[in-house]
């Protein structure tokens, strides 16, 4: 275990997922915001190494930010490594750059992201873009905030991809999500969805309906001007959850009559997560399809029925498969295929098979995700059962850091020569050894929605459970979420509406 302490330092959250990529399993974290480094004594002898990071003032207009480590109670703190700073207001960049040095050499780890945690790579990169020429960039990234090569390399072509995607998109646009926040059992690792929609879509997919029915029911009669003012036209709506294919057909049909209402142009894309492969029935994709909706995700995350069984997905390889099918039988134009990489009893082998039978498929994009778990939960416990570590939980799966390097390495050199280019990238706090989430799609089958989401240049307005509505002013993104609860979402009424409304066109 591990603790930190910090003074002098706003942006102690930073420090912390910095240390927590070293010491994942770290329980007791000593979070300080007064600059007062609270009594050790209360916390136990594993509280230690306790590391230390002070911002402090050197003269009128110098800083400096110093990382220590106090390995005992009856010792005191040895300095690590000190940098200066020259704009105390944002110490992030080089403080963070700093505590991984000290932490990878005290540990000896290194991770392929290096500094870059907590940070998005893409923002990054598009900061780094306005100030140096492209091919500067890559050795930046190793210099400044020791990314490996291959992720500099990666960062820099997925950023320069991004770029032109967002070209793409008018200044003056805005995406919506909605979010469905039932799934039919819930996933071992999942940590995401809402407890009250796990097998209740029969029970309350039709009240959730009818309050998503007048969620948007009330936005399409929003002003048009100031919409057109503050929003401009619809970019991009993407629907997600949670499982949206997981409604009866009857429900499905609503949900897909209420998408409708939005106020789509012919160049709206339009997308659906239709998620797990026991919810698909060939009725569904015929719904999609009669109302011009062509673009699907699939979630099989793996194709080997052991993986999926321990993974407590009531599905197999052969319905996997069979839901890819139909979905081409039905019309599907646009077909993501999301993977994991890094879930219990899956080897390095069977991973690139999956992916390779994937290609084979020829979706028009694939996703791989590096499996993110929250440290110490009932589910990770669960998950992992007596096997859990108490050492650090991104090692959590069966197959070690550097063969989950490989592994993803491998993968994308099968997608690269099936023609598949890597668009957007981004990663978890968590994501088993230090890796990226990235998706993959074949030259103009890219997700527009994913780009126009995660640029923070386009506000994005927002629907049901779990779902988060932002804005835009002044370069800043703020957000508002609706309940991230179902039965607290059911109970919001016009004056939710309102708040929202006059959130989104700052009325
Ligand atoms: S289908 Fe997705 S959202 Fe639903 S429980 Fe499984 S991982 Fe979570």
């Amino acid at each position: 275990m591990a603790s930190l302490t910090y003074t002098g330092y706003e942006r102690g959250n930073n420090l912390k997922q910095m240390l927590q990529q070293f010491y994942g399993n770290a329980k007791d974290l000593t979070v300080d915001y007064n600059g007062q480094i609270r009594p050790l004594f209360q916390h136990g002898p594993n509280l230690y190494p306790l590391f230390i990071g002070k911002l402090s003032r050197e003269s009128s207009d110098r800083f400096e930010f110093s990382f220590y480590v106090k390995e005992k109670a009856e010792e005191t703190e040895k300095l690590l490594g000190s940098t200066p700073i020259t704009n105390p207001e944002n110490p992030s960049s080089p403080s963070l750059a700093l505590a991984y040095c000290c932490l990878s050499q005290y540990t000896g780890q290194t991770w392929p992201w290096g500094a870059l945690n907590g940070i998005r790579p893409g923002h990054v990169v598009e900061g780094l873009m306005e100030n140096y020429p492209v091919d500067l960039i890559s050795s930046i990234l190793e210099d400044r905030y020791f990314v490996s090569e291959d992720k500099a390399k990666l960062a820099v072509e997925t950023g320069l991809r991004e770029k032109l995607l967002l070209e793409k998109i008018p200044r003056q646009s805005y995406g919506i999500y909605i979010g469905v926040p039932f799934c039919p059992t819930r996933c071992a690792y999942c940590s995401f969805t809402t407890p009250e929609g796990i097998g209740q879509s029969s029970a309350k997919g039709s009240l959730f309906l009818d309050q998503l029915d007048r969620e948007v029911t009330d936005f399409i009669h929003w002003p048009d001007q100031a919409v057109q003012e503050r929003l401009g036209n619809l970019a991009a709506v993407y629907i997600g959850g949670g499982t949206p294919g997981d409604f009866s057909e009857d429900d499905f049909a609503r949900l897909v009559q209420i998408i409708r209402k939005l106020p789509l142009g012919p160049a709206t894309e339009l997308t659906m997560e239709m998620g797990r492969a026991d919810v698909f029935t060939r009725k569904k994709l015929q719904i999609l399809r009669e109302a011009g909706i062509h673009r699907i995700c699939i979630n099989p995350q793996s194709l080997d029925d052991g993986v999926l069984e321990r993974i407590g997905r009531p599905t197999s390889r052969a319905e996997i498969i069979e839901a890819y099918r139909l979905s081409e039988e039905e019309g599907m134009e646009f077909i993501n295929l999301d993977f994991i990489l890094g879930l219990p009893g899956e080897t390095e082998n069977a991973f690139i098979r999956n992916i390779e039978d994937a290609i084979r498929l020829n979706p028009e994009s694939i996703t791989i995700h590096s499996l993110a778990l929250k440290r110490g939960s009932d589910r990770y416990r669960e998950f992992f059962g007596q096997n859990i570590k108490d050492t650090n939980p991104l090692e959590a799966g069966d197959m070690d850091d550097q063969t989950l390097i490989s592994t993803m390495d491998k993968a994308y050199q099968s997608l690269r020569h099936a023609g598949y280019e890597p668009y957007y990238l981004y990663r978890h706090r968590l994501g088993l050894a230090g890796l990226e989430n990235l998706s993959w799609a074949k030259p103009g089958q890219e997700t527009l929605y994913n780009i126009l989401m995660m640029s923070d240049r386009y506000p994005v307005l927002s629907f049901g459970t779990p779902a988060i509505s932002k804005r835009v002013d002044g370069g800043k993104a703020k957000r508002l979420a609706n309940p991230k609860s179902l039965s607290l979402y059911l109970r919001k009424d016009q004056s939710y509406w309102k708040e929202k409304r006059n959130f989104m066109l700052l009325t």
